[in-house]
């Protein structure tokens, strides 16, 4: 329904939202799917999972970076994170955005910064570092900034979003690199990427074959989709593809009962972990892949208590909720 995850995308963009839901903390259902934004809340969430055998990739939020001091207090709150994982013996590793290194204003800087990140992260057991892919615009930097990268360190991957006509390319570039392959969260033309679900996923189960049978480091198949994991498992099977090679993943919140029956088969599981106060963004991206998740802001916006923090921003709270329940009503199947 592209009218939907247009309108999703939209909200994700704006920056006055952005700032206003930052300053309120998570809420409208956001609370669900993200971890908190003290430490304490992070650690907690990570214990609770690696006891059921999941593995953790932790995200801390942060969007709209513009100053170089924005850019390098999120990366001082990413080496905090790693220290406390490292620290307390738990199962987790990080998942960075470019962006919120400075890659959109400064792009060296963003590379100083992620540098600096895998420095440390040597230190801390090898801690595995992924790059996120973002929109298709910064594809060129996180690719540039690997190449940098690649040679000097082992423990660092990226992304691969199957709607890309490049993904093939990437996928053919980086057999020895550890992938995440997704399908792809963001808008993008014709002219770059598959536009109907049927063609994103026929691409996206191909994708992650070829990586399979070629891979020379672990792939990350990072996906909701029972039909597509189903698929992959026989694969796999058909395959021989050994358990160190793959692991499933999805995001916090998302599917729990069938993320834990996948681990409890036996299959390596990774859950990825948002964190932090800038939950806005990340929660209408998941918004505009899936408008049913828009149960989670329904609950949530009937408890008075959640109307009485929003405080001031009650008004947008509330035309955001009313626009989002409309559109959605107006356009489901
Ligand atoms: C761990 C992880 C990391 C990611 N990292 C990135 C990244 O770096 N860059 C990027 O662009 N994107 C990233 N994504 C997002 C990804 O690109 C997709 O947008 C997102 O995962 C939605 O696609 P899907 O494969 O889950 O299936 P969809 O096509 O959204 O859903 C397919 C089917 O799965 C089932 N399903 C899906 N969700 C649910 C649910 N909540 N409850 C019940 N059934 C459900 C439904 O049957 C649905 O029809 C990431 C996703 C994950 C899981």
């Amino acid at each position: 329904m592209p009218i939907v995850k247009n309108f999703f995308i939209g909200l994700s963009n704006n920056p006055f939202l952005n700032k206003t839901a930052k300053e309120i903390g998570p809420m409208l259902g956001a609370n669900k799917v993200v971890a908190g934004n003290t430490i304490e809340a992070l650690l907690n969430t990570i214990e609770r999972l690696n006891s059921k055998g999941i593995t953790v990739t932790v995200d801390c939020l942060g969007e709209f970076v513009v100053t170089e001091g924005e850019a390098i207090q999120s990366k001082d709150q990413i080496l905090e994170v790693m220290y406390a994982i490292y620290n307390n013996s738990l199962d987790g590793h990080m998942s960075i955005k470019l962006s919120q290194l400075g890659s959109e204003f400064d792009l060296d800087l963003a590379y100083r910064n992620l540098r600096e990140i895998l420095l440390k992260a040597n230190e801390f057991n090898n801690m595995h570092i992924n790059i996120d892919t973002e929109k298709y615009d910064s594809l060129f930097d996180i690719t540039q900034v690997l190449d940098r990268l690649k040679g000097e360190f082992k423990n660092v991957g990226t992304v691969i979003q199957g709607y890309l006509y490049e993904a093939d390319t990437l996928v053919e570039k980086y057999p020895e690199l550890r992938l995440r392959m997704v399908k792809g969260a963001y808008k993008e033309s014709d002219t770059i990427a598959y536009q109907t679900k049927e063609d994103i996923d026929e691409n996206y189960i191909r994708l992650i074959e070829k990586r399979l049978l070629n891979a020379k480091n672990v792939t990350s198949i990072a996906t909701h989709d029972d039909k597509v994991i189903t698929h992959i498992k026989q694969f796999i099977k058909d395959n021989n593809i050994e358990k160190n090679q793959y692991e499933f993943q999805m995001l916090y919140g998302f599917r729990t009962d069938l993320a834990e029956k996948i681990a409890g088969e036996g299959n390596n599981f990774c859950i990825y972990v948002p964190y932090g106060d800038d939950w806005f963004s990340y929660f209408m991206r998941r918004l505009a892949e899936r408008p049913q998740n828009l149960n989670l802001m329904f609950k949530e916006l009937m408890k008075p208590e959640v109307m009485k923090k929003a405080g001031v921003v009650t008004g947008i709270v509330a035309a955001f909720g009313a626009a989002s329940a409309l559109v959605y009503r107006l356009f489901k199947k």
